[in-house]
């Protein structure tokens, strides 16, 4: 039955709920003293974007393709590839910015990586006193390594280790097969003639 300030009394019993129970359940708590308190953020929760590298930031997981920087809506990622000294590509990058001052959190970078390279993070104290570029993310800044994201994100790290190692095996296991049947093929062809003049 609809009468005038029903929408309004529900409104203030979950209000009266809360107030009790937060005295018996600190999960109806919903005011923290920050910064002394800190809310543990879920999972799945995203803020900015960072990089992924396995054993040593010189080897991060991005190649440096770009495909991030193309497909970021509001075109907030920079990258420079990084070359050697004769001008090759080295599938790194040289240069990798973040403004996060224009990021919107869509996490599209993260979808269209076909590396794994690059993650959503769960760190949401990134304020700064300083104005402009201070919100600039650097690549120092965001290269993290794996353990970090198994961290933050265990469920979703694990998922992305046990896939990257599956990728791995089945190139390896591709590869020794190719070099197997280049083995046989070399076995199987005849020995060369005999060259030179018979006296
Ligand atoms: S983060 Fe991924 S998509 Fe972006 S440049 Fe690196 S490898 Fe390419
Ligand atoms: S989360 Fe979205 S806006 Fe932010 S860098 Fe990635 S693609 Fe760009």
């Amino acid at each position: 039955m609809n009468y005038p300030g029903k929408g309004l009394m529900e409104g203030l019993a979950v209000t009266a709920r809360n107030f009790v129970g937060s005295y018996f359940y600190k999960d109806r708590l919903t005011t923290v003293q920050y910064p002394e308190e800190r809310v543990q953020t879920p999972e799945n929760s995203r803020t900015f974007p960072f990089l992924v590298f396995e054993d040593s930031p010189d080897k991060p997981r991005c190649t440096a393709c770009k495909i991030c920087e193309t497909e970021c809506p509001p075109k907030c990622i920079y990258i420079v590839m990084d070359r050697d000294d004769k001008g090759k590509p080295m599938q790194r990058p040289k240069v990798f910015d973040i403004d996060i001052s224009v990021c919107m959190q869509c996490q599209i970078c993260v979808e269209v990586c076909p590396f794994d390279a690059i993650k959503m993070d769960n760190d949401y104290e990134k304020s700064k006193y300083e104005r402009f570029d201070a919100l600039v993310e650097r690549l120092p800044d965001l290269l993290k390594p794996n353990e970090y994201y198994r961290k933050v994100k265990p469920t979703e790290a694990s998922e992305v280790d046990a896939r990257l190692k599956a990728e791995a095996e089945a190139k390896a296991a591709k590869k020794a097969a190719a070099a197997a049947a280049a083995a046989a093929k070399a076995a199987a062809q005849p020995p060369p003639a005999p060259t030179g003049t018979v006296t």
